[in-house]
């Protein structure tokens, strides 16, 4: 324990550096980050001082401490967090992540991109994000949901249909959410489905919401192609991360033609230029728990798949992979940020430079809140629609936001992170203008 809390102690909201995955991490505060991108965008978009000012700050926090008993009979207390960064546009919206490595600024970073995120693709949602510090890997099935039930009843007094609505992010998935809604159920004494998104088709899923981020980011992938001439058919794709939206970005992108030469996941990561068969991969990893030794292929570090030489990178793991260190060295054409916040500022500047064509986050993997809207949507009318029509609603949305970004980028010549935040920044300020300031 002390070992691990030597490696991780993080001091007054910046990082000490670790290596998980072969990946050197952590060393930008992502809460930083986030401010940065806020005011490089926010004249642009006609915000004054005072509302830039607020957008920069979430406007609630709920820090929560409890208890869980674990199997062995001790028990174990545990942080949590849920930040509402906004709620200007609508409803709070965002994922709940569970990693051993989640601080208070790394929710309040990827609840603000949560609100930007909204805002690019037009959904009437806020953005919020919520956080356990745990490691799942270390847990059993019965613990987790022990932890999800009470982590539930801990933030049942800000979460709500109406007022904020979680959805899966890393480590958890449709099952939490499952969890999640029967525990504020029965505190509400009432089924009540429309507090989460991301559930289970039983309990009133969307069918495409499992593939929604990876689908909406291949779509974005598929216009930049379109837009730099290249042929999908014919190009080569790394991808880092293969959870939820890295696995199923692969095998979309393998779909359409597209040669997957490199994966990873936290362990490390594999190539075969010649390339791989993500659902083999897949299956590979559900039976020993990694991508790595997959058959075939020669395992590479983290580090070194995202240099590698190829049509499109897809970093789709966590924060601050691609940095001022390594920048200089991407080679691919195409970076789909499928992650929150993969980039740091100083490397968006590089990679701008070097003309590589970033898809930001805010658009890039906005397919997952875009379904989640649909999931809620559907909820609240009682009346479920075909994986036809989610999917052709989600690509409509995702070609008018990137066309929309893509126009404001070449109009003012600002990359694509800058183009989606004026576009974001203008929305948001629009609301809260509208609104006007209570009292
Ligand atoms: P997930 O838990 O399903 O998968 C995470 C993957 O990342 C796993 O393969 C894991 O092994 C890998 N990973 C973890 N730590 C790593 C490390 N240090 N180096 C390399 N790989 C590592 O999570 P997910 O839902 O796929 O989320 C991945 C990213 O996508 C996150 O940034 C998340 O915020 C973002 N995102 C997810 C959704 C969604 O709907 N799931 C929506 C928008 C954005």
């Amino acid at each position: 324990m002390l070992t691990w809390l030597k490696q991780n102690i993080k001091i007054s909201g910046t990082y000490s550096s670790q290596t998980i995955g072969g990946i050197k991490m952590r060393k930008e505060n992502p809460y930083e980050t986030a401010k940065q991108q806020i005011d490089k965008s926010a004249k642009d978009a006609g915000l004054d001082e005072g509302i830039t000012e607020w957008l920069k700050t979430p406007q609630r926090e709920l820090t929560v401490n409890f208890p869980v008993r674990m199997d062995d009979g001790t028990t174990k207390i545990f942080t949590g967090y849920r930040v509402q960064h906004s709620m200007a546009r609508g409803p709070c919206k965002g994922g709940i992540r569970y990693h051993p490595d989640v601080t208070l600024d790394e929710v309040r970073a990827l609840a603000t991109w949560m609100t930007m995120k909204t805002a690019v693709v037009g959904i009437p949602y806020g953005g919020a994000k919520g956080g356990v510090i745990c490691n799942p890997k270390n847990m059993s099935e019965c613990e987790i949901e022990r932890l999800t039930r009470r982590f539930t009843n801990e933030i049942a007094i800000i979460i709500g249909p109406e007022r904020d609505i979680p959805a899966p992010d890393v480590y958890t998935n449709p099952h939490t959410m499952a969890w999640i809604m029967d525990t504020y159920s029965n505190l509400k004494g009432h089924a009540t489905p429309g507090v989460v998104t991301g559930k289970p088709l039983e309990i009133g899923g969307s069918l495409g919401r499992n593939e929604a981020t990876a689908r909406g980011c291949v779509f974005t992938i598929r216009e930049a192609s379109k837009n730099l001439g290249i042929d999908l058919a014919k190009a080569t794709a790394a991808i880092q991360g293969y959870g939820n939206a890295g696995s199923i970005a692969a095998i979309l992108l393998y779909e359409m033609g597209v040669k997957i030469i490199a994966v990873s996941d936290s362990q490390g990561g594999i190539i075969n230029k010649e390339g791989l068969d993500p659902q083999k991969v897949m299956d590979h990893k559900k039976k020993t728990g990694s991508v790595i030794n997959f058959p075939g292929s020669q395992n590479i570090s983290n580090p070194d798949l995202l240099e590698l030489e190829c049509d499109i990178l897809v970093p789709a793991a966590l924060e601050n992979v691609i940095t001022s260190e390594n920048a200089e060295n991407i080679k691919a054409k195409i970076v789909g940020e499928a992650a929150n916040g993969p980039t740091t500022p100083e490397a968006d500047t590089i990679l701008y430079k070097n003309n590589i064509f970033l898809i930001p986050d805010i658009l890039c993997n906005a397919g997952g809140v875009t379904v989640s809207y649909f999931e809620w949507v559907q909820g609240l009318q009682k009346y479920f629609w075909t994986e036809d029509e989610v999917n052709d609603r989600l690509e409509k949305i995702m070609v008018d936001s990137f066309t929309n970004v893509y126009e404001i980028s070449q109009k003012k010549k600002v990359n694509m992170r800058e183009a989606a935040y004026i576009l974001a920044l203008k929305r948001i300020g629009d609301a809260i203008k509208i609104r006007g300031i209570y009292p």
